[in-house]
C-alpha cells in the first residue's frame, strides 16, 4: 500500500468543530465593522509578485525570505498573497475607489500564506481580519481603528495589551537612522557584538538588546519620538487623546517596530501572554506612503489585520459565542408565553436580534442559557400582566417596564453606547 498523503507542514484543517469557533468570530468581525461603515472586500488569493515587492517593501523579511512565488504558464511571476493591505490598495486604485466619500472603509477575512517556520501560533496558511481606511489622514482614523480592533478582540473575550508610537515620516526616520547609527559606532566598545554587526543594517534593533552594557547604552540613546516634526507630533497626541477618551489603555513603545515597511505616524499592536512566543494578536497603522508607492496618487490610509487563529488560542477555550443575541425573551411563568412570543417578534421586526425561551425551563437556568448565548439584554416576561422586567447582562442592572417600553429602551440604550 502506498503511504498516506499529509497535508503541508504548517498548514491545517478546518474541521466541523473548529469551524464553529471561527464562524462567530467572522459573525464578531462583521458586527462591529459593519456597523462602523466597513464594507468587505475580497482580493484574489494570488497576484503579481511586485506588488509585494514594491508595497511590502524589497528589505522585509516577508519579501526577503516568506513569500511563496512561482512563474505562471505565461511566464509571469505571481505571489500568494502573504498580507493584505496591499492588495486592497492595488484593488482601490484599480476600481478608481478615490472618486468614492472618503475615506473608503473596507475590511476582509482572508487566507494569507508566508513561508515561516511553523510553530504554536503560526502556520504557512492562516486566516487574517482586516480593516483598512483609506483616503483620510485624520488622527480620528486611527483612533478609531485601534479602538474597532479594541472591540473585537474584548467580544472575543481575548485578554491584550495595547503598545502605540509614531514612526513620523520618511523623511524624519531616516535622519533618525542616520543619528542612532552615529550614536551607536560612537559607543561600539560598549555593544554587544551582534549588535554592533547589525548597526549598519537595523539600527533600531539595539533597542530589543538583553546584555547590561548594551541596555545601558540603549537608555541614553536618541529615540525617535522626540526627533518627529511638529505635524506628526500633534498627529500622534490627537490619537492619543481620542484613545484616552474611550478608556482604552495604551502603553507608548518608542522602539515598536513591525515587519512591514510603509508604515508612518501611528503604529500599534496588541499582543497577548496567553499565546507565548508568538505574542502577536493584531496591530497595524498608518501608511500615507504606499498608495504612491503602488503607482497611484498620494493617499493617506490606515489599517490593522489581526491573526484569526492567534485570537482563538488567545481566548482560550472560553466559548466564542456569536453574541448576534441584542435579546433573550424569558418567560417566568406559562402565562407569559403569548406576551413573550408577541415580543420576540416585535424586536426582530425592530431590527434586534431576538431568541425566546423554547423549553420552558426554570428562569434561572433561563438566565444562564442567555448569559452563554452572550444575549446583551433579557426580558423576564410573565411575572406580572403589567410589567416585564429588562436585565442589562452586561451591567446587571435591572429595571421594571410595561411591555410596549421594552423594545424602545433598548433601542435608546444601543443608540447611546
Ligand atoms: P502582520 O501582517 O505580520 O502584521 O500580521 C498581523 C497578524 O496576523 C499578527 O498579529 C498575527 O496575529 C497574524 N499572523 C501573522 N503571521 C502569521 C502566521 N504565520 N501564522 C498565523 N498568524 C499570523
Amino acid at each position: 500500500m502506498s503511504e498516506a498523503i499529509r497535508a503541508p507542514r504548517g498548514t491545517f484543517d478546518v474541521l466541523p468543530e473548529d469551524a464553529a469557533r471561527r464562524d462567530a468570530l467572522e459573525g464578531q468581525a462583521r458586527r462591529i465593522l459593519e456597523s462602523a461603515g466597513y464594507r468587505r472586500i475580497e482580493t484574489p488569493a494570488f497576484e503579481h509578485t511586485e506588488l509585494f515587492a514594491r508595497g511590502v517593501g524589497e528589505a522585509t523579511d516577508i519579501v526577503q525570505k516568506e513569500m511563496y512565488t512561482f512563474t505562471d504558464a505565461g511566464g509571469r511571476s505571481l505571489t500568494l498573497r502573504p498580507e493584505g493591505t496591499a492588495p486592497v490598495c492595488r484593488a482601490y486604485l484599480e476600481h478608481g475607489m478615490h472618486k468614492l466619500p472618503q475615506p473608503v472603509k473596507l475590511w476582509y477575512l482572508s487566507s494569507f500564506f508566508r513561508a515561516e517556520a511553523p510553530q504554536r501560533g503560526r502556520y504557512r496558511q492562516f486566516w487574517q481580519v482586516g480593516a483598512e481606511a483609506i483616503g483620510s489622514a485624520q488622527p480620528e482614523v486611527d483612533a478609531e481603528l485601534i479602538v474597532l480592533l479594541a472591540e473585537l478582540l474584548a467580544a472575543l473575550g481575548v485578554r491584550a495589551t495595547l503598545k502605540i508610537s509614531s514612526l513620523g515620516t520618511a523623511e524624519t526616520r531616516a535622519e533618525y537612522r542616520d543619528e542612532l547609527t552615529g550614536y551607536l559606532r560612537a559607543r561600539e566598545d560598549q555593544l554587544s557584538d551582534e549588535v554592533r554587526n547589525r548597526i549598519d543594517l537595523n539600527p533600531m534593533r539595539a533597542f530589543d538588546a538583553t546584555d547590561p552594557s548594551t541596555r545601558a547604552v540603549m537608555a541614553a540613546a536618541p529615540k525617535l519620538l522626540d526627533r518627529l516634526s511638529a505635524e506628526d507630533a500633534e498627529h500622534f497626541a490627537e490619537v492619543r487623546g481620542l484613545l484616552e477618551r474611550t478608556g482604552i489603555a495604551y502603553e507608548i513603545d518608542p522602539t515598536l517596530v513591525r515587519g512591514l515597511d510603509y508604515y508612518t505616524r501611528t503604529l500599534f499592536e496588541f499582543s497577548s501572554d496567553a499565546l507565548g512566543a508568538q505574542s502577536g494578536v493584531g496591530g497595524g497603522g498608518r501608511y500615507d506612503r504606499l498608495m504612491a508607492q503602488l503607482g497611484g496618487p498620494d493617499t493617506p490610509a490606515c489599517g490593522w489585520a489581526a491573526g484569526v487563529e492567534r485570537m482563538l488560542l488567545a481566548a482560550g477555550e472560553r466559548p466564542v459565542t456569536s453574541a448576534l443575541v441584542d435579546l433573550y425573551v424569558a418567560v417566568a411563568e406559562d402565562r407569559g408565553v403569548p406576551a413573550a412570543f408577541q415580543l420576540a417578534r416585535d424586536a426582530r421586526r425592530a431590527g434586534l436580534s431576538a431568541q425566546l425561551e423554547l423549553s420552558r425551563r426554570a428562569l434561572r437556568r433561563q438566565l444562564a442559557y442567555a448569559d452563554r448565548l452572550g444575549a446583551r439584554y433579557v426580558a423576564i416576561v410573565g411575572e406580572s400582566p403589567e410589567a416585564s422586567r429588562l436585565k442589562d447582562m452586561e451591567s446587571g442592572e435591572q429595571r421594571e417596564l410595561t411591555p410596549g417600553d421594552v423594545i424602545p429602551a433598548i433601542l435608546r440604550a444601543s443608540r447611546l453606547s
